[in-house]
């Protein structure tokens, strides 16, 4: 499984890029640069999205990639439902962009709309995938994808504190996981469901009590201004702990 960071951020600027994976060139993972990463031969590529939850810089390219594909073949667009319903009402609904799933054709749309039922393993282009509910400011899910080699990611998505029942869920090899704040911003941080890196050290912790191992850690949707801080505690506590946790960058890309 090839895995490629497209977005590493929780800011669009110039130099960085909002939520997104993309996994060995079909199945995406998150909307937050889909369009703004990737050529226009590697969006036709596209087969399948798994979204988190509802919020923009997690669904922001969805309409630009479905105007420069919509001739392209159609795409299976999974959430939760609370992520499928607000898709529908607020972004998906033609009032200030093509509703892409009735566009070009009604019987035939650019984009399906599915929901996702929480613990339920489902087979998607060969991958087995269970969403699994995390703790954040909105109804949220993170993803483990299983290749069919038995390799494993965890897609955390945007998450706070409070993976104990998920690390019950869930066995991966290489978990890519959510770092907002620096430590500085931990009561921000507690506060609207976001990540620091003393909190993912205290998760990860947790993940390894109860599967006696540590996964490979990369951190993304980091707060560009508060980067250099977030990218200094996680070597930090990498280094004290042996918990080998990388920060992302866009384009960074893995195999496992
Ligand atoms: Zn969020
Ligand atoms: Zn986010």
């Amino acid at each position: 499984m090839e895995i490629r960071v497209l977005g590493a951020h929780s800011l669009e600027t110039r130099d960085t890029r909002l939520a997104s994976l993309l996994i060995d060139g079909v199945l995406a993972l998150d909307a937050g640069s889909l369009s703004s990463s990737l050529t226009l031969t590697e969006q036709k590529g596209l087969r399948a999205i798994l979204l988190t939850h509802r919020h923009f810089d997690h669904i922001r390219d969805l309409l630009t990639l479905g105007l420069a594909t919509e001739h392209s073949g159609s795409v299976v667009v999974y959430s939760i439902e609370d992520t499928v319903n607000k898709l529908r009402l607020h972004y998906l609904n033609g009032e200030l962009y093509p509703d892409f799933t009735q566009r070009p054709e009604p019987n035939r749309p650019k984009f399906h709309l599915k929901v996702v039922v929480p613990f339920e393993d489902m087979s998607l282009l060969g991958y087995t995938v269970v969403a699994v509910p995390v703790p954040h400011g909105a109804p949220a899910v993170g993803y483990q994808i299983a290749s069919s080699s038995g390799r494993k990611l965890f897609y955390a998505g945007d998450t706070g504190q409070g993976l104990g029942t998920v690390w019950k869920k869930v066995s991966p090899d290489l978990i890519v996981v959510e770092v907002t704040f620096s430590n500085a911003l931990k009561d921000v941080a507690l506060r609207t469901g976001h990540m620091t890196p003393s909190i993912l050290v205290q998760e990860l912790q947790a993940f390894q009590a109860t599967h006696h191992y540590y996964p490979r850690v990369i951190a993304i949707h980091m707060t560009p201004y508060l980067e250099k801080d977030i990218r200094r505690e996680l070597a930090e506590v990498s280094q004290a702990t042996g918990i080998e946790i990388m920060p992302a960058y866009e384009g960074l890309k893995l195999t496992i």
